[in-house]
């Protein structure tokens, strides 16, 4: 069994080495008085405990003594008399007697067991199953190629029409990356974008595909007279977005691109934007000064702090497409929903962006909501550049009368 501290490293910093050691010592005495007497118990590392069990008879045994250890560990401990409640992973190995596994191996399962434990945070402990060997060398597998896809050129930028829903006119282009694998074929950024963002291959991924959308922007802007107040919209990463230098490397782009900064509109998610609320405006505040859009992404998933909001210099609220996808069951919740966000939006002098639109329904409700813009496959799919460029050229009108007329009765049956 493996325990691990949680954020033990934050209470070093907070409260300094020594409160950190005494707490250590607090929990070994801690663990120590619920093991059994032949189980053997080490420190293995800064805030790591290995805990041996022998001769049980069943899993259940080690589960027993595993939720034993989280709750006496969690009731609160008194270190130089201040109350200091903390969290534990715990990941357990078992050793089948037909594998007499080797104390390497189970260190390692257990580490694997302790980290999915803690990824999970749903229970305090985690059993090791092979899968989770599996699991690991794919992610490595996956670490390691994605290392070699940008030198590679295996990425490519999809675009996904957003349309002006008063006047049916392209307003521009959300940018979407994917992954063209040798072997595997079309990968989605949902599949690879954790592991960019973990090993912080997203950094320098993330100034490809801003550099790539905003050269292609320009160069329609260039092409077509149709073109000229389009908008470019790129999503940036929670890392990206941390990036200390992230407005030089906009201003660069643009500036080597040539696009207007006007056209460019930035895409952050909300719950990215709130991780810590003070960089997030300082952040925001720095790009803005480069006179280009701002978007806050996946709007009504992330808990806003309401008093924040305002304080943001974004131009644009996107509504989840969750609630969108919802909006035409009976229970209405999520119509209220998507009607909140759409005043709150106004309200705060931003323009309002729903994205998921997929029936004449949704679409006609929106409307009526007066939510400014969509995007969702009732319009299109993400395009690759050529049929983009066609979508371009043909210049259509995409709220055609009778469209719009279905979509109306639709609703009114509806209410
Ligand atoms: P997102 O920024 O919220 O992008 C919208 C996602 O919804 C896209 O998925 C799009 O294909 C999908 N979508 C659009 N319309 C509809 C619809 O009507 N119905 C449904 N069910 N889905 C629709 P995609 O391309 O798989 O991207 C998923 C997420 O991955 C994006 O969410 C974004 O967070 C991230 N992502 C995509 N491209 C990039 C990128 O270039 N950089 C970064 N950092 N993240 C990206
Ligand atoms: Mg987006
Ligand atoms: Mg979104």
């Amino acid at each position: 069994m493996l325990l691990d501290l949680d954020h033990f490293k934050a209470i070093n910093e907070s409260f300094g080495h020594q409160f950190g050691d005494h707490l250590l010592l607090l929990t070994a005495e801690r663990i120590k008085a619920q093991l059994p007497l032949q189980a053997r118990l080490a420190r293995i590392g800064g805030d790591e405990f290995a805990i041996l069990l022998q001769n049980l008879d069943e899993a259940s045994q080690a589960t027993k003594i595993a939720d034993k250890l989280y709750n006496k560990l969690t009731e609160p401990f008194e270190i130089d008399g201040q109350p200091i409640t903390v969290s534990f992973s715990i990941g357990i190995a078992l050793d089948k007697l037909s594998h007499r596994e080797q104390a390497e191996t189970l260190m390692q399962d257990s580490h694997r067991a302790m980290a999915r434990a803690r990824a999970l945070g749903k229970e305090h402990y985690e059993i090791f199953d092979p899968g989770m060997r599996i699991e690991a060398v794919k992610r490595f597998q996956l670490e390691a190629e994605l290392r070699q896809a940008i030198n590679k050129q295996e990425f490519l930028l999809y675009y996904q029409p957003i349309i002006n829903l008063e006047t049916g006119v392209l307003a521009g282009f959300e940018a979407l990356v994917r992954w063209q694998h040798p072997q595997r074929g079309f990968v989605s950024p949902g599949a690879f974008i954790p592991a960019a963002e973990d090993t912080g291959l997203i950094v320098p991924m993330g100034s490809w595909i801003l550099e790539e959308a905003c050269t292609q922007m320009h160069r329609w802007q260039q092409q077509f007279p149709q073109a000229k107040d389009l908008m470019v919209s790129v999503n940036l990463s929670a890392k990206q977005f941390n990036q200390e230098n992230l407005s030089q490397e906009v201003a660069d782009i643009l500036e080597k691109t040539g696009l207007n900064s006007q056209c460019l509109k930035l895409e952050l998610t909300e719950s990215a934007a709130m991780e810590d609320v003070n960089g997030t405006i300082s952040q925001l505040v720095k790009l803005k000064a480069l006179n280009l859009k701002l978007s806050l992404d996946d709007f009504g998933t992330g808990y806003s702090s309401l008093s924040y909001l305002h304080q943001l210099p974004t131009d644009t609220l996107k509504v989840d497409q969750s609630f969108v996808g919802r909006m035409e069951e009976k229970s209405n919740e999520d119509s209220e929903i998507v009607k909140t966000i759409i005043s709150l939006g106004h309200q705060l002098g931003m323009d309002v962006i729903a994205e998921g639109i997929e029936t004449a329904v949704q679409l006609a409700g929106l409307r009526k909501l007066k939510c400014n813009y969509g995007q969702g496959y009732f319009f299109s799919k993400p395009l690759p550049q050529d049929a983009a460029t066609a979508l371009i050229v043909e210049n259509k009108t995409w709220l055609d009368d009778e469209m719009h007329q279905d979509g109306k009765r639709s609703l009114a049956m509806m209410q």
